[in-house]
């Protein structure tokens, strides 16, 4: 894991940390891996599910409505 030195105290700290575990200051956005990176593969993520899901409803519904 990535360590930084919080610049409010001067600790170690680890990179993933939102704040200072030691002194509570949030870290500076520019230490701090970047966010953007995370949502980007809850965003991929979702969009995966969401294909399944539109490609496996159509069985769904006629597993659980044989008739129509
Ligand atoms: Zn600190």
């Amino acid at each position: 894991m990535r360590e930084l030195n919080c610049t409010h105290c001067g600790k170690t700290i680890a990179a993933d940390d939102q704040s200072c575990p030691h002194c509570g200051m949030p870290l500076a956005p520019h230490l701090r891996k970047s966010p953007q990176r995370k949502f980007i593969w809850w965003f991929i993520g979702i969009v995966i599910f969401c294909a399944v899901m539109i490609y496996l409803l159509p069985f769904f519904g006629s597993t659980r409505f044989p008739g129509r």
